[in-house]
């Protein structure tokens, strides 16, 4: 499991930095979430001003 990025991403770049394990970086049009990096531990959600980021 790991945690999505939506197309509701206005690439602002707020999350990348939240990630402890560095799994968040910009991708075509948006920011994307590596899954075999991301721990799933949440910490990007709540500062997404866009809610663009959830659980898969
Ligand atoms: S915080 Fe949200 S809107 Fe900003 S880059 Fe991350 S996913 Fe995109
Ligand atoms: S859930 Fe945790 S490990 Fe996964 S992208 Fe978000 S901050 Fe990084």
């Amino acid at each position: 499991m790991a945690h999505v990025i939506s197309d509701d991403c206005v690439s602002c770049g707020a999350c990348a930095s939240t990630c402890p394990v560095g799994a968040i970086s910009e991708g075509d049009g948006k920011y994307v979430v590596d899954a075999g990096t991301c721990i799933d531990c949440g910490a990007c959600e709540g500062g997404c001003p866009t809610g663009a980021i959830a659980a898969e």
